[in-house]
């Protein structure tokens, strides 16, 4: 019989890219995988912390030194003080290249690189050392399947306006607008630095032998259907990697924080709680903070919510008067244990990919308001195609128009209290339901990943004769 396959794994410098990444790990050491994960050094204690229970070996590789217009210090995009700062961020990991590669050459009989996608450069050292390399992305076929068809008939270069609806041609039943993308996507000719690197990405993905998707067969097979018979490489769903996961309510047994105690209360207290929450990298400005405070104080629905920047700015006295049904926490909260308390019936969150599954996987509905990223098309398809949440107002009806308070009441309540609210909760469960059953024996997820270690193990030792 083969022996185990020995796969590192490469996450880039950011939370969102992080969490996912663990999972995979854990979800690979299931099954009798070994598996090394790179981290820069302030990032080493997230993975050794989350991963201290298994196998999983940690490689320190330090972050680079004084780049120009970066902050010291900084080796997480959550900690930039503005996310203009991303392609000079991601732009310096490549100075990473020669630890890297010092540090592959000393590991023994490594099967394959998984990478993030954002980290392209590693193309160079696997093709150096003749090592199998896959690429992850943590976001959905439907937002990769509308943003390719939509780039390679250059349909964001006909409308004048930007929210003038178009029909994405691969995906007719879809009606997008300029303003589902960010820019510098949104342009007629798009072109500078931003393009640059998602040019070496695209480059980088197409010379690696598969990709990895977080995502499951049952929640998207047309777009799933529509990469693997059309596009390449190939693509295989995994997900949720979530699900790999186990809960962690147990660690919080002994010494609960305020906000889960504050959950318990809730629940005791029979009330549904939205949870509200926009990941760990978005800027709000502080009038749109202003207005989400008084819509949530308006629509009298309980809620929970995490104000990563900028809570100084909700008008005085706010968390005072919401005291009896509203909490703010600004520090970094466990969001599985918030999303699987009982009390939890709504999420309203910016829809990036993993609190998109994260939510499926809890059986939460989500009312999307997105706002950078792909997090647009992620709101398309929560609210359009898979009908797992409710979409908030903006008072001009453009996708990126400011929200007035009037917005959040509305569909606060309308995602807690309304009939439209209850049938995308019902959807929801349908899905979350189907997300457990991939992850099973039997399921679609788990096929595939049994498949693919196989395959790793086949492969093991003819890796060379695989690299592009
Ligand atoms: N997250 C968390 N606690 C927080 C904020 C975020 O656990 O206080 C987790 C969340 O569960 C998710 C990740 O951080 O796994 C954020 O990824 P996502 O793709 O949702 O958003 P991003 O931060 O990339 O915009």
């Amino acid at each position: 019989m083969a022996s185990s396959p020995n796969i590192v794994l490469f996450p880039f410098m950011s939370k969102g890219h992080n969490i996912p990444i663990i999972h995979l790990a854990r979800l690979l050491l299931h099954h009798h995988a070994t598996v090394t994960m790179f981290a820069t050094v302030a990032n080493r204690h997230f993975f050794s912390d989350s991963l201290a229970d298994t196998g999983a070996s940690i490689v320190d590789l330090p972050f680079p030194e004084n780049i120009n217009g970066l902050p010291a210090g900084v080796e997480s995009t959550d900690n930039l003080p503005s996310m203009s700062l991303f392609v000079p961020f991601a732009n310096a990991t490549k100075l990473m290249q020669p630890d890297f590669e010092q540090a592959l050459e000393i590991l023994p009989n490594v099967t394959c690189l998984i990478f993030d996608g954002f980290l392209d450069w590693t193309l160079e050292s696997t093709s150096k050392f003749g090592i199998l390399r896959l690429a992850f992305y943590g976001w959905s076929y439907y937002s990769m399947c509308v943003s390719q068809d939509v780039g390679m008939n250059r349909l964001l270069s006909g409308p004048e306006s930007d929210d003038e609806p178009l029909t994405v041609p691969s995906f007719p039943w879809i009606k997008l607008t300029r303003n589902d993308f960010d820019e510098p996507f949104n342009v007629r000719e798009p072109k500078g630095p931003y393009i640059d690197f998602v040019m070496e990405q695209a480059i980088a993905t197409a010379k690696s032998y598969c990709i990895i998707m977080n995502s499951f067969y049952e929640l998207e097979s047309q777009f799933i259907d529509y990469w693997n018979n059309k596009c390449e490489p190939k693509a295989r769903s995994i997900g949720p990697l979530y699900l790999a996961e186990p809960s962690r309510n147990k660690q919080h047994h002994h010494q609960k924080p305020t906000w889960l105690q504050w959950l318990d209360q809730k629940l005791a207290q029979e009330s549904s709680v939205i949870y509200v929450s926009f990941g760990s990298q978005v800027e709000i400005s502080p009038k749109q903070l202003r207005e989400i405070a008084t819509g949530l104080e308006e629509s009298k629905v309980s809620f929970l919510w995490v104000v990563r920047k900028g809570g100084s700015e909700l008008a005085d006295g706010f968390e005072n008067r919401v005291k009896e049904r509203g909490i703010v926490v600004e520090e970094w909260v466990d969001q599985r244990a918030i999303l699987g308390h009982e009390c939890v019936k709504g999420f309203l969150s910016h829809c990036a990919w993993n609190s998109v599954m994260e939510s499926v996987c809890a059986k939460v509905p989500i009312l999307a308001w997105p706002m950078m990223a792909e997090q647009h098309l992620n709101a398309r398809m929560v609210v359009e195609e898979i009908k797992v949440g409710l979409r908030v107002e903006t008072s001009n009806w453009s996708v990126r128009g400011f929200v007035k308070w009037q917005g959040w009441e509305k569909m606060v309540r309308e995602l807690m209290q309304g009939e439209m609210g209850e049938k995308v909760r019902k959807k929801v469960g349908e899905f979350g339901e189907a997300a457990r059953k991939a992850m099973e024996e039997g399921g679609s997820s788990r096929y595939t990943l049994n498949q693919f270690i196989d395959e790793l193990q086949a492969l093991r030792g003819n890796s060379s004769k695989l690299c592009c």
